[in-house]
């Protein structure tokens, strides 16, 4: 699953605009639908890049970026991938055999009207997909790692959950009764794709283009956690289905502030991905009786006993200027060690990727084990955890004791390797020299 992938910088820009001809992204199966997200990551970086120079030159870097926030953001992006490679094409697949057996008509694979019908279809379930995720608790478990992020840039497109994706394709089964999976496939990732470029607050306004398509003015709306901000915007790739639903809002004067109504105030990878279902746990075994307790789980977030389904919008906390963000004071030098160390991590994940087969039990579980321990000390340093330090320096040996298993036996691997373990030995080694006099001084003295 190597991200690194040869597209031409025309088509894989195009592509993040939804960009391109039925022609060229119609498939007979799925197994020949190329895996765009992936090959996109190099045209998210570079758009991730080109949107922080342009808020330099505006001064308003540190109104829109947090070290600790986009990190968290990408990290969530690669958890999603990880586990999306260890089951990969399953949910597909089912959609793939329901259609086989269950459609009521086959439609060509390669006609333009297949296309756009499965376009349409496909956007118009996504909106009603996000609007469950928003109205029950069980689905707003999984989406809210979405809105978790307090910054609105580019990096908070790649804040995903990692189960989200597949309560979506239940939604999309219905399709399945007449469109094929593989149009099906290519219009789910364009679909996600669209939704990169929106998530911006350097692109104001795109004039009568607003009537028709979901744009970054509409889905800043959507991320906000102002009271006329809460259940709006929906939408995936055309705004239309919001206007006819009357789920649509314009963006107004008042400055939009971002993420949870309840912000999570950690970086912890594992927390952003799984706080809303801990707190549906507690408030489950809290409610008295069965209906409520099944309320919690089908109602929406905002829902209490005597409230209505969605809960009363004047509980939506009061906006006041400045809203403070989740902050935390992280030393210059660890925000460098941070930044390598994420950026290691994201190497490491994809040489992994690149050798293991994902399918298998053990290979899955050692790979995404190891993911999860190291993006959680991550987020313990930026949440500059007093634990921080040893968790780091257990992560040291182990990759430095990896690196030595690999090295000895497994030579093709690491000849294949060569330069990307020295860097590792080399990283890694000055960093246990970091680590071991704060742990041996002062385990428990903060990163400060
Ligand atoms: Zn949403
Ligand atoms: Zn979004």
């Amino acid at each position: 699953m190597s991200m690194l992938q040869n597209t031409d910088p025309l088509t894989g820009t195009r592509r993040l605009f939804y960009a391109v001809t039925p022609n060229e992204t119609s498939f007979a199966t799925v197994d020949e639908v190329p895996d765009y997200i992936i090959e996109a990551f190099p045209y998210f970086m570079g758009a991730m890049l080109l949107e922080l120079i342009v808020s330099v030159i505006e001064g308003k870097q540190d109104e829109r970026y947090s070290l600790a926030d986009t990190i968290g953001s990408i990290t969530a992006g690669a958890f999603m991938i990880a586990v999306s490679a260890m089951v990969r094409g399953f949910e597909v697949v089912a959609y793939a055999a329901i259609n086989k057996h269950y459609s009521f008509v086959t439609l060509p694979w390669d006609s333009p009207w297949t296309w756009i019908l499965a376009f349409l279809g496909l956007d118009f379930m996504y909106y009603w997909f996000h609007r469950l995720a928003h109205e029950v608790n069980m689905l707003w478990a999984f989406h809210q790692v979405h809105h978790s992020s307090e910054e609105y840039n580019l990096s908070t497109a790649l804040r995903q959950s990692v189960f989200q994706r597949y309560t979506s394709w239940v939604f999309y089964t219905v399709l399945a009764l007449a469109l094929p999976a593989s149009a099906i496939y290519v219009h789910v990732q364009f679909n996600t794709l669209y939704q990169f470029w929106i998530h911006t607050r350097i692109i104001k306004s795109l004039g009568p283009l607003e009537y028709i398509l979901n744009t970054p003015s509409h889905h800043r709306v959507h991320h906000g956690r102002n009271r006329y901000c809460i259940d709006k915007n929906y939408a995936g790739t055309l705004i239309i289905w919001d206007r006819l639903f009357g789920t649509f809002e314009a963006e107004q004067e008042e400055e939009v502030v971002y993420g949870l109504v309840h912000p999570i105030q950690t970086f912890d990878p594992i927390q952003t991905q799984l706080c809303h279902m801990q707190w549906m746990w507690q408030q489950f075994w809290l409610q008295q009786g069965i209906f409520n307790k099944l309320c919690v789980i089908f109602k929406g977030p905002g829902w209490e006993p005597g409230k209505p389904r969605l809960g009363n919008i004047e509980d939506i906390p009061d906006i006041k200027y400045p809203m403070p963000k989740y902050r935390t004071q992280i030393a210059g030098w660890c925000q460098v060690y941070v930044t390598i160390h994420f950026a290691l991590n994201i190497m490491v994940m994809d040489m992994y990727g690149s050798k293991y087969d994902m399918h298998t039990a053990l290979g899955a579980m050692i790979g995404i084990s190891f993911l999860i321990y190291s993006f959680t000390c991550v987020g313990a340093l930026c949440d500059v955890k007093s634990y921080a330090p040893v968790l780091e320096l257990i992560r040291c040996v182990m990759v430095l004791s990896m690196d030595a298993y690999i090295t000895r036996s497994m030579p093709d691997y690491a000849a294949v390797y060569y330069y990307h373990l020295i860097l590792l030995r080399v990283a890694f080694g000055l960093s246990t020299l970091i680590w071991i006099p704060q742990v041996l001084i002062n385990g428990k003295k903060k990163v400060e």
